[in-house]
């Protein structure tokens, strides 16, 4: 998803080994401005490659097509008159995204979109809604119906007199049109409506109490006056060894926030299920997290503003829409298909030089050009540029300071961020090249290029113009555009930063609610890239929007460096797996996990605690070769590693055959099919293996959802220690655990059980996410709920 599409790798792989060794020496030593200059020239000859990439494209396409809108809209009445109201929320909002702007059809979407809102209780978005198919150019002749609705949302919203006009409106239109008998079910519905406004009129409900009343203590935090986004108590350092980091210039304690910081750029994630198959007439009816999200600040969706452009970009507002419009879409809406087949990374690359603005992009790229003629020697480039920089370094010599020695979220502090250019795979950069002069040919193609190095003024919509540029050839401009997307895209592979959210697994209309978390975009954060790594990290990171904070997680004394886990932590790996995967950030991690791990031949926790045991006597399973032994030398019992691993995958395939039990509301065939997969586990499974933990917590959850909850708790309890034990007591996944005991011993009334698992819940979570956190505000919620009960009740318990 980050990188090209398989068939594009493989096609760049094999044009690769087909280039004469010299050209291929002399890529392999060229900087990233002939790189380009390379790329261009390559892809100037090889005309099939472009075809095939035009092909690919095709099974990605992101245009406007009114086929695809009619099926969906089709298929979403089907799910509106069987009641699932959410499932044709979301297919009205994947036709209207096809729908063209203006037309008719488009209106009657957000028509019936907004008839399922109404259903679904959204009554301030249904009128948002309303609004949009009234100018979108509603049929006069359906109009009585989407007032009638109208009025209906404004009656539930207490906002009588509004409802009232619109009545009056509607009896007017139908005196005029005289009865017929279509309206008179709408008639019916007029009158109706009427009484319960009288009804209203005569006793108003009281005003509904704010809600979220709750609110967390304010969080002590004063920003550093050397670094943008980041809290005082923290300190830039620099040195060969460790690059730019951050050091704690105080004494810092659990929970206390680091740093917050603002996307410098971020490009959602498709999702999983993109690119639809080929050819196919049967569309993807699935919501993958570009239906789900905001294409510019994430924000979950619930009636989606369609691009104007593409069928592909959904907004959560027509603000968001307009802003991304004007900020980066106007180029990239015609490129979507391209974007799509070439990774989130090219995409990320593109919308970075396209905010920082051509200006910055040139007068950066040309100072580099300066930079590597002074680096000559390929192991001074891998360590930061030093002070020889003058238009980088600052006063400190730190390199992506501004010149008053401050360091910002900036396009200039992004560009400084290592692009290890010369440990990069000459391959990956051949990739990495012909992707993004691929993509600078289509802007010169599509009559973009004026908006690229922002000629135009945003407010000038004007139509790009069919290219004036007839050659082949790219412009010099868009050269030094290409020059700093590849940049960027090999900065990524260091820096990319996953924004994840919790999503609800399931329907999530159960008691107890599962979540996981999701990658949900690919951002660049040059102030939390000044984190160095650590599998055993002393801070936590948490996002809102496009907004990360950076919370320790432990008491950290001042000059100890603050560190973050770049995904290898060594609760969940072992340290031979760490390493392989910490090979692409070109570095050797020397945390303590590692180092102890390594040296001392300590073996780690996830292999004692996720080990085979012995099938006669429950020992531990030893020995690294395919023939493992009991631990236990009186028992002297071996098996083989093969037939365990078997065992162990056919017990993963019966665990999910007993969820899917439970998704068709099979609940006691789920419990009897996962009390005996424990059993089955038990002879060849450590007691400690997360797998244990996993099938407690998955008993737990169905015996929530049938009401049993002390049978969920006991089996959760028992989950949590197995948790505990991987993850540490005041771990996330932790924290979590003790937030579904609490939901869990809620629902049962155990009341003073329950409040103690809240607030071992809420220390958790807090120092995590802060106090401002959903998951603790609902914590609150059910403290102060559980505090209102009668004593008597209290005192049962
Ligand atoms: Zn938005
Ligand atoms: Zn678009
Ligand atoms: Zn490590
Ligand atoms: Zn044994």
């Amino acid at each position: 998803m980050a990188l090209p599409v398989a068939e594009w790798r493989g096609r760049t792989a094999r044009l690769w080994a087909a280039l004469d060794s010299a050209l291929r020496a002399r890529l392999a030593a060229a900087s990233l401005h002939d790189a380009v200059r390379l790329g261009c020239d390559l892809l100037r000859t090889e005309e099939e490659e472009e075809a095939a990439l035009v092909r690919l494209c095709h099974r990605a396409a992101t245009d406007k097509k009114p086929e695809a809108a009619s099926w969906y809209r089709e298929q979403g009445n089907r799910e509106f008159k069987r009641g699932q109201y959410q499932a044709a929320l979301r297919l009205y909002s994947k036709a209207a995204s096809h729908e063209i702007p203006g037309s008719p059809e488009l209106s009657v979407c957000f028509a019936n979109r907004s008839a399922a809102l109404l259903h679904l209780g959204h009554f301030e978005v249904c009128l948002e809604d309303i609004a949009r198919a009234e100018s979108h150019g509603y049929p006069d002749r359906l109009l009585p119906k989407v007032l009638l609705r109208k009025a209906e949302c404004l009656l539930c919203l207490g906002r009588l007199q509004d409802a009232q006009e619109i009545l009056r409106v509607l009896e007017s239109k139908f005196a005029l049109d005289g009865v017929m008998t279509t309206h008179l079910t709408r008639l019916k519905k007029l009158s109706q409506l009427k009484v319960k406004l009288g009804e209203k009129e005569r006793c108003p409900e009281p005003a509904q109490e704010a809600r979220g009343g709750i609110q967390g203590e304010p969080e002590i935090w004063e920003e550093n006056n050397r670094i943008s986004g980041a809290s005082s108590s923290l300190s830039l350092g620099f040195d060969a060894e460790r690059g730019r980091h951050l050091v704690a210039s105080q004494d810092i304690v659990p929970g206390q926030s680091l740093v917050k910081e603002e996307a410098f750029v971020s490009v959602l994630c498709p999702g999983e299920s993109l690119p639809l198959q080929d050819g196919g007439t049967a569309w993807d009816t699935r919501a993958t997290n570009a239906d789900l999200h905001c294409h510019r600040c994430l924000r979950q969706l619930l009636a989606s503003v369609p691009c104007q452009g593409c069928s592909y970009a959904k907004y959560c507002s027509q603000d968001c829409a307009d802003l991304a419009w004007q900020q980066y879409h106007r180029t990239e809406c015609s490129l979507g298909a391209l974007l799509l087949t070439l990774g989130v990374f090219c995409h990320v690359a593109l919308r970075t030089v396209l905010l920082a603005g051509f200006a910055e992009v040139s007068r950066l790229v040309a100072w580099s050009h300066r930079g590597d003629k002074s680096l000559q020697c390929p192991e001074a480039s891998c360590k930061p540029l030093s002070e020889a920089a003058d238009a980088g370094a600052g006063s400190r010599g730190v390199p992506g300071c501004d010149s008053s020695g401050r360091y910002q979220s900036s396009y200039q502090a992004l560009f400084h961020l290592l692009p290890h250019t010369e440990q990069h795979s000459p391959e990956h950069k051949f990739l990495c090249s012909l992707s993004v002069v691929a993509i600078c040919k289509q802007l010169q193609a599509a009559g973009l290029e004026a908006a690229v190095l922002s000629q135009e003024s945003p407010q000038q919509q004007s139509k790009p113009k069919p290219c004036e540029n007839t050659s082949d050839e790219l412009s010099p401009e868009l050269k030094t555009v290409a020059e700093a997307m590849l940049r960027h895209v090999l900065q990524l592979q260091c820096n990319a930063q996953a924004i994840t959210v919790m999503q609800e697994l399931g329907p999530g209309d159960g008691a107890v609610v599962d979540k996981k978390p999701v990658r949900l975009a690919t951002a660049f954060f040059p102030v939390l890239s000044l984190l160095n790594h650590s599998c055993c990290p002393n801070t936590s990171m948490s996002f809102s929007g496009t907004a990360a904070t950076v919370r320790a997680s432990q008491p950290i004394s001042s000059g100890q460096e603050v560190l973050h886990c770049y995904g290898p932590h060594w609760c969940r790996m072992r340290v031979a797996e760490r390493q392989q995967l910490l090979r692409q950030y070109f570095f050797e991690c020397r945390c303590p996990a590692c180092l102890e791990e390594l040296e001392s031949g300590v073996k780690s926790v996830v292999s004692i605690r996720n080990s085979f045991c012995c099938p006669k006597c429950q020992a531990q399973m030893q020995g690294e070769e395919d023939t493992l032994c009991c631990s236990n030398e009186a028992c002297a019992t071996s098996a083989s590693r093969n037939h365990l691993s078997g065992r162990l995958q056919d017990l993963q395939q019966q665990i999910k055959k007993a969820l899917g039990m439970l998704r068709v509301g099979k609940a006691d065939q789920a419990i009897k099919m996962l009390l005996k997969c424990q059993m089955d586990a038990g002879t060849f499974l450590s007691p400690e293996h997360l797998l244990m933990g996993e099938m407690e917590d998955h008993l737990a959850q169905v015996y929530a959802t049938l009401g049993k909850w002390q049978e969920a708790a006991r089996h959760l309890k028992k989950s949590i220690e197995i948790v505990e034990m991987h993850h540490g007591p005041s771990s996330v996944e932790t924290g979590h655990e003790l937030f579904k005991l609490a939901q869990i011993l809620f629902n049962g009334f155990a009341v003073s059980e329950a409040l103690s698992t809240i607030q071992r819940a809420e220390g958790i979570l807090s120092v995590h996410f802060g106090p401002q956190n959903a998951q603790i505000q609902e914590l609150q919620e059910m403290k102060a709920c559980l505090s209102e009960l009668p004593r008597n009740i209290l005192q049962r318990t």
